[in-house]
């Protein structure tokens, strides 16, 4: 059944890929959108940022709404998962649906407990006022997750009623963000899709074989050995976190499940796609491109492939390859934001800085929970002066994932560039909060670094500055930024030595500044330049 496997970012997003087939007698529909992980070219502000949150990572992100959750250990006997319930309004679920949904977790929480000590628990009860002009299953997921956020719950799952009378049930499942859409059918006939769709949440992919709850045409209410293992091997996976879903020490075995299962050769596209991604988490970008032709071969049609291969590319420098990839999906669907995030990273890493911007505000538009989106819009919109807009849009960033390092960054930057002193003081805040984070974070020590060059605090500003540069030793801004703080605290030496630095990492720049003659001492001010924001 359809499952989306969406991957990071998701926010929302806009990662999905997906296929979504339908259940039961509806021809499979096969809609796979990119999932691609966004991969994060590295950009650099260069007074103060290096968003390191657009560093390279290939699929998309399932951090929609994160609470950053630690994997359970392994060896905890029973996991909970929650559960909130979105009803679809207007909808047709004039059946009594809220006591349906109620016995069918009941039963799929039984099989899930007995078979792999997986509980799973309602802890919400919304409405979703659904897009009546999302006319599939892809269209209306994606018009879920755009409007309901997961809040304290892991899974999501929109409930639409029958298309009809005595209709069957059809599902819908992203693996990356994990949201589930389920239209009911007959009363009663919900568990196997149920069941299925559960199942692609843990990891397990459609299967050509059957007997088995991963058969997405006529699902059993048991799982096959592979599944089981697969979904074992998941049971601990994060739930919107900015990490691969499935816990870290599982993967390679993860991997060789799924290695030997391809060398089946079995009519089953997903298997080579779920390699692909899983591939990439492991950096083998050569492999994960193989597994992306071999899907390309069976089956012409699979944006979600062209998506990935554009991360591919991506990643590998080859952006020109990278953006074709990405208007083939946006022509396929124009409504993905994952993808128009990754196109924008692509063309920032080409330096074209205005057509990045209008690509992260569509995916903003679509997505506006995508946090990635959200602070790679702002990020532009500082380096372009427009320091309330950035704010607004990183704040939204932080209200979804308020342990969001990268983010944390860029509200730093932009309070600084306030230029009051109390959001200086916010700014400090923000920007230990950053570095107690993610410590290995150069762009987190080189703005704080700046925050307390502003306030005075020289000691932790030199301190925070050669942190940077043993982390970042190239750090052009780390250099210029202790130049300042050198020159106005009589160390004119010292002072020399970081702009005779910036010179050689970027002579251009330092000419131009007219840092190279010989009667410059360099900046006299902690600078926050925006214009001066760059890729590098
Ligand atoms: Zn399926």
């Amino acid at each position: 059944m359809e499952r989306v496997e969406s991957r990071r970012n998701e926010n929302e997003e806009s990662t999905v890929s997906g296929s979504e087939a339908a259940y039961s007698s509806r021809r499979a529909l096969v809609r796979r959108s990119s999932r691609a992980r966004v991969l994060r070219p590295c950009i650099s502000y260069t007074l103060f940022i290096c968003l390191l949150f657009f560093s390279p990572v290939l699929l998309p992100s399932n951090r929609a709404a994160g609470k950053p959750e630690s994997v359970e250990p392994q060896k905890e006997p029973r996991r909970i998962v929650t559960i909130k319930i979105a009803g679809a309004e207007p909808s047709g679920l004039g059946i009594d649906w809220e006591r349906e949904i109620k016995k069918v977790r009941g039963a799929a929480s039984g099989t899930y407990q007995q078979d792999f000590g997986i509980e799973f628990k309602i802890i919400k009860w919304e409405t979703w006022k659904i897009d009546k002009t999302a006319g599939t299953m892809q269209g209306l997921l994606n018009d879920l997750k755009k409007k309901i956020a997961p809040g304290e719950a892991d899974v999501v799952i929109g409930v639409l009623g029958p298309s009809g009378p005595g209709d069957s049930p059809t599902g819908i499942a992203d693996y990356f963000s994990a949201y589930i859409l389920l239209r009911l059918g007959r009363p009663g006939a919900a568990l196997p899709v149920v069941i299925h769709e559960l199942g692609h949440i843990f990891g397990a992919v459609d299967l050509d074989e059957e007997n088995t709850a991963m058969n997405p045409r006529n699902p059993a209410l048991k799982f096959d050995p592979f599944s089981a293992r697969v979904i074992g091997l998941n049971k601990n996976r994060s739930f919107h976190t900015q990490g691969f879903p499935s816990p870290p020490g599982s993967i390679r075995e993860v991997i060789s499940g799924y290695e030997a299962r391809a060398s089946l050769n079995r009519a089953e596209p997903e298997i080579p796609l779920f390699l692909a991604y899983l591939y990439i988490e492991t950096k083998d970008y050569a492999a994960a491109t193989k597994a992306c032709l071999e899907v390309l071969k069976r089956n012409s049609e699979t944006p979600e492939i062209q998506g990935l291969l554009g991360n591919l590319y991506l990643a590998q420098g080859r952006t020109d390859e990278a953006v074709a990839e990405y208007r083939k999906v946006i022509e396929w669907n124009p409504e993905l934001p994952l993808t128009h995030f990754n196109l924008g990273v692509a063309f920032l890493q080409k330096g074209e800085e205005d057509k990045a911007t209008l690509e992260f505000r569509e995916a903003v538009r679509l997505s506006p929970n995508y946090v990635e989106a959200q602070a790679g819009l702002a990020q532009q919109l500082l380096k372009k002066g427009e320091v309330d807009a950035a704010l607004d849009h990183v704040r939204k960033a932080l209200e979804i994932f308020p342990d969001f390092p990268e983010g944390l960054c860029i509200l730093g930057a932009a309070l600084i560039l306030k230029e009051s002193k109390d959001r200086l003081e916010e700014a400090a805040s923000v920007l230990q909060k950053a570095v107690a984070l993610k410590p290995g974070l150069p762009e987190a020590h080189s703005i704080l670094g700046v925050a307390y060059g502003f306030l005075g605090k020289d000691e932790e500003a030199e301190a925070e500055l050669l942190k940077t540069l043993e982390l970042k030793p190239n750090s052009l801004e780390a250099h210029l930024n202790l130049a300042v703080l050198f020159r106005k605290s009589g160390r004119d030496e010292k002072a020399a030595f970081h702009l005779g630095r910036v010179a050689e990492i970027d002579h251009d720049f330092a000419a131009k500044s007219g840092f190279l003659a010989a009667d410059n001492a360099g900046p006299v001010k902690y600078t926050v330049r925006p214009e001066m924001f760059r890729q590098k």
